[in-house]
């Protein structure tokens, strides 16, 4: 009997020819991150992922493991479990007991057996063997009994190469590994909108990378350095980020001093949009991803929504909380570790200059015409992308 981790996961089984390759990646993903906590053997087993512990010992440190596995983009479920080799059904029995009474002894429980068995050859069908395993741990244990239709517990019994037996599940994010969906780039500002963004695309298997505008000294280091914080812990979820840091106070000042207050928002947006889909161009992204949600602030609505989104040309542009609450942004944000880092009370661009009654209702004509006014500002524009500074994370 040994310790291990089963993982799950869901629509890779749909993705027909693929699915080697998502496996695969999925496989790759899980013994980098476990490199760093033990030495921990990754296999693939039947629609499942299997992980055993290579230790002499045979120790399994499932604080360690667990956090590493179940938050991989791509895993539905995590479960604690034991493997046997002999797979007798006097064994099994044995076994579950023992797993029962190491997870389920501090009070009262109500459980079931549910098996499954993809070794056919096996001399009992599912229901006898989970009847059989029940039967046994009911009478050897003082504080279970029987409920099939609502069980405070389900103890899995699966037979398969080896006998798998668990009754913990923890849930993962699912999605598709990231990697699997292309590539996208995402304005990533201090804020905690853009972080859940570039998360959920990545929770479609997408790669993301990340482009900042950064004034300064209107804004300071510190708001910097919470954009690369964000970007870092975002990365512990996507993989690989690159950051582009754009340098923006030439452009905002020049918008600044070129248009009425009240259109600054959407002009500074635009400009933004066109420095990104350059950067998302060249580094072979197929499309913008924002932090947007409808009726969020002035410059969300759907008006000016569509007046910003012009300024965007070849690539599509991904929305993907325009349609959520505040509050179920900040829930996801505090899940993936980058609400506390938003939080951090750093001035961000957007809020310098800025009118305090900013147009809700903006007139793409007329700020496209306003727009084509301001002297050298394409000139301004490639100045700034030949001045990024990168960092991968
Ligand atoms: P967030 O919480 O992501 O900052 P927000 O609710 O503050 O969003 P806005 O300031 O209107 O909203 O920004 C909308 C979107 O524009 C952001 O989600 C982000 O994608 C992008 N954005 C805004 N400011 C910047 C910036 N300085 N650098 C990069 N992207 C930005
Ligand atoms: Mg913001």
């Amino acid at each position: 009997m040994q310790n291990v981790l089963l993982a799950k996961y869901g629509e890779i089984a749909l993705r027909g020819k693929n699915r080697h390759l998502i496996e695969n990646a999925l496989l790759k993903t899980i013994s980098k991150n476990l490199e760093k906590v033990g030495k921990y053997w990754v296999s693939k087993e039947q629609g499942r992922v299997l992980i055993e512990s290579k230790e002499e010992s045979g120790f399994f440190d499932y604080d360690k493991v667990i956090p590493l596995v179940v938050n991989i983009l791509g895993i539905t479920a995590v479960c604690p479990a034991i493997k046997l080799d002999n797979s007798d059904i006097n064994n099994i029995r044995e076994k579950a007991l023992i797993h029962m009474k190491e997870h389920w002894s501090d009070k009262n429980y109500t459980f079931k057996v549910e098996t499954k068995r993809s070794d056919k050859q096996y001399p009992m069908d599912s229901r006898e063997i989970s009847t059989d395993i029940g039967g046994y741990i009911f009478d050897n244990m003082d504080n279970i009994s029987v409920n099939v239709r609502n069980p405070d517990i389900i103890l899995m019994v699966e037979i398969r190469n080896y006998v798998y037996v668990y009754s913990k599940i923890i849930k993962g994010f699912g999605g598709l590994p990231v990697g699997t969906s292309g590539k996208a780039t995402v304005l990533l500002s201090g804020g905690i909108d853009s972080p859940v963004s570039a998360f959920m695309m990545a929770k479609r298997g997408v790669s993301i990378e990340a482009v900042y505008f950064n004034s300064p000294p209107y804004t300071s280091d510190r708001a910097k350095q919470k954009v690369i914080d964000l970007a870092e812990q975002l990365s512990t979820f996507t993989g690989e980020i690159t950051l582009y840091i754009v340098p923006f106070t030439e452009i905002q000042l020049k918008i600044y001093e070129s248009v009425p207050p009240e259109k600054m928002t959407i002009l500074l947006k635009r400009a933004m949009f066109k420095i990104a889909e350059k950067i998302a161009i060249k580094n072979n992204s197929q499309g913008l991803v924002t932090g947007d949600s409808i009726g969020q602030v002035a410059s969300q609505t759907m008006q000016a929504i569509e007046t910003i989104n012009s300024a965007v040309k070849e690539l599509p542009v991904f929305r993907p909380l325009c349609s959520m609450d505040k509050q179920e942004i900040i829930d996801i944000a505090r899940k993936l570790g980058t609400f506390d880092i938003s939080i951090r009370p750093y001035e961000d661009c957007c809020t310098i200059f800025v009118a305090k009654h900013p147009e809700t209702k903006p007139k793409k004509s007329i700020i496209e015409n306003i727009e084509k006014n301001i002297k050298d500002l394409d000139i301004l524009i490639e100045k700034a992308l030949n001045n990024i500074e990168t960092i991968k994370f």
